[in-house]
């Protein structure tokens, strides 16, 4: 089948032939992918930034946000059936430790990533998965149009549903950083909220599409703010950090998705203010199947701009260059 593969740091992608996967563990599953959206995380991957947290062995197959139908499962698989519609959890893991049974899967000590980790990835005709990890589509649903959920929305709804809890009808969110992330945010803070929410973006062009989402106010710049209850940071470099540190309210909670860039901490300043930080990768199953229940029901939009598996080259620019509004989607 062909995978796109990343084959060094700072190189561009590359394709290669590779073994089509299959089932060998009783709980496997193999899916063939409908759509694998592009995160800004397979830019830092080829630039060598997860590196050292993941250190995969290179070549591997990039993609960490699919969808697909289901082409083969183990003998212990119940109740997923070939031909079912389907999108794909991002992380593989045991079922057995306490963090996977408390649900917190991407806690989980021996957990996998594929498309980050080494584990061959989306950007490819099939993958190998665990059907642990997949959560059954409607029948309506096409499995392209909702894969950036796998990752761009399941980390929103997860960071949200943890800040919800420090917010009230007179709390102020700026979420910074308005995107394939933050377009979805905006709505899902919505839904899980009852806060005032306002879009933060360098790029008037963004600011302007963000007014179709209806956001209680827009700034360029969150520095120009007054003090905020909250930030939902999806920048996380280029100084944002910082900036929306000081942005906050005494009481004030700073949730980080985007990284990259750094936050120093003066833990004098951090006691007086009674601040909490609160960090977040992905999100768990449920919460993906619950993001998948608004997407039936309509409630939540996600827009994306689709590319052949082909085009991935231009398709990682056009994101690398910001001209994608929503999420770019490849589609083998
Ligand atoms: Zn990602
Ligand atoms: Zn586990």
């Amino acid at each position: 089948m062909r995978a796109v593969q990343v084959v060094g740091y700072h190189r561009p992608v590359e394709f290669a032939d590779v073994p089509d996967p299959v089932v060998t563990h009783p709980l496997d599953a193999v899916v063939r992918i409908a759509g694998a959206g592009i995160c800004r995380t397979d830019l830092h991957i080829l630039e060598g930034e997860l590196d050292a947290a993941f250190h995969p062995a290179l070549p591997y197959t990039l993609g960490h946000e699919n969808a697909g139908y289901v082409t083969a499962v183990g003998d212990a698989v119940d109740g997923l059936a070939v031909g079912d519609p389907v999108i794909v959890h991002p992380a593989v893991t045991c079922g057995w430790c306490a963090a996977c049974r408390s649900g917190a899967t991407m806690h989980c000590p021996t957990w996998r990533f594929p498309g980050v980790d080494g584990w061959g990835g989306g950007y490819a005709d099939y993958m190998l998965t665990s059907a642990r990890s997949l959560v059954k589509l409607g029948p309506r649903t096409d499995p392209a149009d909702v894969a950036p959920h796998a990752d761009a929305g399941l980390t929103a709804i997860h960071a949200i549903k943890r800040l919800a809890p420090f917010l009230g009808p007179r709390s102020t969110v700026a979420l910074i950083g308005f995107g394939g992330l933050g377009h979805l945010a905006v709505q899902l803070l919505r839904i899980y909220t009852t806060a005032r929410v306002v879009v933060v973006d360098a790029s008037p062009e963004r600011l302007k599409w963000a007014e179709a989402y209806a956001p209680d106010g827009v700034a360029e710049d969150v520095a120009g703010l007054p003090p905020v209850d909250a930030v939902l940071d999806l920048v996380g470099e280029h100084g944002v950090p910082q900036e929306a540190f000081a942005a906050l309210r005494k009481g004030g909670v700073y949730a980080v998705v985007g990284y990259g860039g750094d936050l120093r901490l003066e833990l004098l300043d951090m006691i007086n203010r009674e601040l909490t930080v609160l960090g977040n990768q992905i999100g768990t199953h449920s919460e993906l199947a619950e993001l998948m229940t608004l997407a039936d029901q309509g409630r939540i939009r996600l827009e994306t701009r689709r590319f052949p598996l082909d085009d991935v080259a231009h398709a990682l620019a056009e994101v690398a260059a910001g001209r994608v509004l929503g999420r770019a989607v490849l589609v083998p």
